[in-house]
């Protein structure tokens, strides 16, 4: 049978006539592109300021540096993400406070208060696999230690909170677009924020922290001065990329709906099959379902590295997110996290396992997989 990669990416014509339309037009890097990209996410997503970078990651520095983040100082950050949630931090030389997470995979708010210390200057909020973490009891301990909110949405376009697009009010929100993400533009990211001061200083660091607009210095309109206001990064999103984007941005709400379409499917397969669990949902939040976790829980007696295997023997491709960033070499050497350090984060990570979830995947293919997931949990471990 066909290999069924754990993703593909939703690419149609459209998307293939934009990124030549540019080829074409002489100006390959940011420009008109990237600019109509900032308009329209900024308009999608209900908030005054968006900012196109090269990745997430990028955007996550540049949240830090408009905070004027400082060298000893703290940033608590959930051990369930991936590196770029926490490395950031590091490059400031500040560290990052790993903390345990819920069965939502979401940031356990509680352990905001247990985890702050004076230097205490910021909390990344990450909205795991898509759906939305909880902003509110998040927002509201922040406030009470003056911390500022910096929303890793990287799973979560376009995810709802409340009924409100994640990012609408959100002082600072870093989106991703890289290859297997919900908007793709190969590499890219998006930065929001609500604080129009935020909004300069991160367009000039993004850009070698040259004063505003240098990209149009080789227009007609353009003009050759410019003033370097401080050391930046070069962190601009092509007109390539963001042509792309834009053909992907219109298409979010169709490629959302596929998405939901296949996890009911997948609920339905899955629904009599023993010792799968699903992470819990939070009321008043609506995934973006990027990623389809389930949970095989050795607490079931079921063993989910065997199904892991068993869908690899039968070509389907799968993944894990995440491994706890506080049992990664670095992070367990530098800060002397034992396992157990924090509990639940790591008891849903040996459960967990994220299935095939794109648009392309047909019926067929969700019958074929959850087949295999069946056979396997069936055997006696
Ligand atoms: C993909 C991802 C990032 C990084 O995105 P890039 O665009 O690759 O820099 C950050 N956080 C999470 C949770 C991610 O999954």
């Amino acid at each position: 049978m066909d290999y069924l990669p754990f993703h593909r990416p939703s690419i149609g014509e459209a998307e293939v006539e934009a990124v030549v339309r540019v080829l074409r037009s002489g100006w390959l890097t940011t420009g008109p592109e990237a600019k109509a990209l900032e308009e329209e996410f900024a308009a999608y997503i209900g908030t005054p300021h968006a900012l196109a970078l090269n990745s997430c990651t990028a955007a996550l520095h540049l949240a830090l540096a408009v905070i004027n983040l400082r060298p000893g100082d703290e940033v608590l950050v959930p051990t369930t993400t991936f590196a770029a949630s926490a490395e950031v931090v590091c490059y400031f030389g500040a560290t990052p406070v790993l903390c345990d997470v819920l069965p939502t995979l979401n940031l356990d708010p509680a352990e905001i208060d247990r985890r702050v210390t004076p230097r205490t200057r910021a909390v990344i909020a990450v909205h795991m696999a898509g759906q939305p973490a909880d902003l509110d009891s998040i927002r509201a301990a922040a406030a009470r230690h003056n911390l500022v909110v910096i929303e890793d949405a990287a799973h979560s376009l376009p995810a709802r909170y409340h009924g409100r697009m994640i990012g609408s009010d959100s002082a600072l929100a870093c989106f991703s677009f890289y290859a297997t993400k919900n908007l793709t533009t190969g590499e890219g990211g998006m930065l929001t924020t609500t604080n129009p001061a935020w909004a300069e200083r991160a367009r000039s660091l993004a850009l070698h922290g040259i004063s505003k607009n240098a990209w149009n210095r080789y227009t007609e309109s353009g003009h050759w001065y410019y003033e370097i206001l401080e050391p930046g990064y070069k962190y601009n999103l092509t007109d390539l990329q963001a042509a792309l984007g834009r053909v992907q941005l219109r298409r979010q709400e169709e490629l959302w709906a596929a998405r939901r379409r296949l996890v009911a499917l997948y609920r339905e397969l899955l629904a009599d099959v023993p010792g799968i669990r699903w992470p819990e949902q939070l009321a008043g939040a609506e995934s973006a379902w990027h990623l389809c976790v389930v949970l095989i829980g050795p607490e079931t007696g079921r063993d989910r590295d065997a199904v892991i295997a068993a869908l690899h023997r039968a070509g389907i491709g799968t993944s894990v997110h995440f491994i706890p960033l506080h049992l990664h070499p670095y992070y367990r050497q530098r800060f002397q996290y034992a396992p157990g350090a924090l509990p639940v984060a790591e008891s849903l990570y040996r459960a967990s396992l994220s299935l095939p979830l794109y648009p392309s995947l047909a019926a067929a293919d969700l019958e074929r997989i959850c087949g295999v997931i069946r056979d396997t949990v069936a055997a006696p471990v």
